[in-house]
């Protein structure tokens, strides 16, 4: 089935854009249009009635210009090469806009986690890092969660690398349980990531976060994360989200609550039991009547048909590509600060860059150090994205994305063109 929106297509139009403010011509910036590898792999899998099933996952890598590739494996029924494309192209741009020496890459498999049992998806996982084991380690490209994935199967991916190797090598994947090498604070990185950002715009608009009325659409660990942190900073979490619909309350929702049904347990908001809030649907809790909007669902979210009714005049990005090229215009001619998801989410993969650093120096580092770390990494990424929108009168993805693109072009010149 053709996409109706291609997110690689979007990544590359807004690249584009971003190219030609910075009068960047065509041939320095070209091979950031390209990944540089993409496999694509089919494995067979026993599944628990005996049966022998065929999965296929893919791992895309865009660029290892400023270091090793770096990006999460995705777990999900619709996944396909061109969603991977992009998340890999943002994963580049991430890594190269809050500076840390990673290149970007991402990997998914075809299958809907929750259809399949535990011992299935250990097998899975498994037979999908055998399939991809070419490709990764800890100095050429290392896997962490995304949407579908957890810690638990970093684990599993961690165990069947070292397997191959022949000894323990907890550098080849990030976002592992913290007993086999997993970094403290990189569980909620993410979602303090984008707190961290919601807070930074908040802050240059002169206004404080506390008592402001938020949507939230996603409950995965991203939303469901900064829906908990958002709370605790005072926030009314008004409106929330998953794939089982919306749900509405005015005196806002109980988002520790929300966390332990929908994050930590998995379940639907459908099933979630809130006294006082009205069912709604996705579209509405997209379009509510907040101050801030979290999409930290999937790509394509905010599209240009819904974007004149979307009413909250700040943005933040959770979510990888949420917002299409055509809504993102749209939100810029009504005024709307949109926090883009290569600043808004960079906190999952800076703490995944800690995670990487302690384990190749064999140390651990403690949740206050790592978390002081993650907040001025984001603030200084925050700061140069502001100062270069406002520089140039231009959206804050904009600058973001030429923040990036500098850097990645400025590497490609000191490295030059090989042979
Ligand atoms: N999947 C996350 C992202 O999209 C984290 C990637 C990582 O930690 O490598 O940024």
């Amino acid at each position: 089935m053709k996409r109706q929106y291609n997110p690689y297509d979007q990544m590359c139009d807004v690249l584009g854009q971003a190219a030609q403010l910075l009068e960047i011509p065509q041939s320095d910036y070209i091979p950031l249009l390209y990944p540089e590898r993409e496999l694509k792999v089919s494995f067979p899998v026993r599944m628990d009635d005996g049966s022998i099933r065929m999965f296929e996952g893919y791992r895309v890598q865009h660029s290892s210009a400023r270091g090793p590739c770096k990006g999460g494996i995705r777990f999900h029924p619709q996944v396909d090469l061109d969603e991977v494309k992009a998340l890999a192209g943002w994963m580049s741009l991430k890594c190269a806009l809050v500076d840390i020496p990673f290149g970007g890459a991402k990997g998914a498999v075809r299958v809907d986690p929750g259809s399949v049992s535990h011992a299935e998806l250990e097998r899975i996982t498994r037979s999908y890092t055998a399939s991809v084991l070419p490709l990764i380690g800890p100095e050429r490209d290392i896997p962490a969660p995304d949407v579908g994935s957890n810690p638990e199967m970093m684990g599993w991916i961690m165990d069947t690398f070292s397997a191959f190797r022949g000894y323990a090598a907890p550098g080849a994947v990030t976002g592992k349980p913290v007993g086999i090498g997993g970094s403290l604070g990189r569980g909620e990185a993410t979602g303090r990531g984008v707190l961290i950002a919601a807070r930074e715009l908040f802050k240059k608009l002169g206004r404080q976060l506390s008592g402001t009325r938020v949507a939230v659409q996603g409950l995965g660990n991203v939303g469901g994360t900064a829906a908990r942190l958002l709370a605790g900073e005072g926030c009314r979490i008004v409106a929330a989200a998953d794939v089982s619909g919306g749900l509405f309350c005015a005196d806002g929702l109980d988002a520790e609550a929300l966390y332990a049904h929908c994050t930590e347990k998995r379940r639907f908001l459908k099933d979630f039991d809130a006294p006082g809030a009205v069912r709604c649907s996705v579209e509405d809790v997209l379009c509510a009547d907040v101050d801030l909007l979290i999409p930290a669902a999937l790509e394509n979210q905010l599209t240009g048909a819904l974007a004149d009714r979307v009413r909250a005049p700040l943005i933040v990005e959770g979510a990888n590509g949420p917002t299409t090229v055509e809504a993102d215009a749209c939100f810029a001619r009504m005024g709307k600060y949109v926090v883009p998801d290569i600043l808004a989410n960079a906190g999952g993969v800076i703490v995944s860059y800690y995670e990487w650093v302690q384990n190749l120096q064999t140390l651990m580092w403690d949740e206050k150090q790592v978390n002081a770390m993650l907040e001025k990494t984001m603030c200084r990424a925050f700061d140069e994205v502001w100062r270069t929108a406002a520089g140039r009168g231009c959206s804050l993805r904009l600058a973001a994305n030429m923040a990036a693109l500098q850097r990645l072009v400025q590497t490609r010149k000191i490295r030059g063109i090989f042979p």
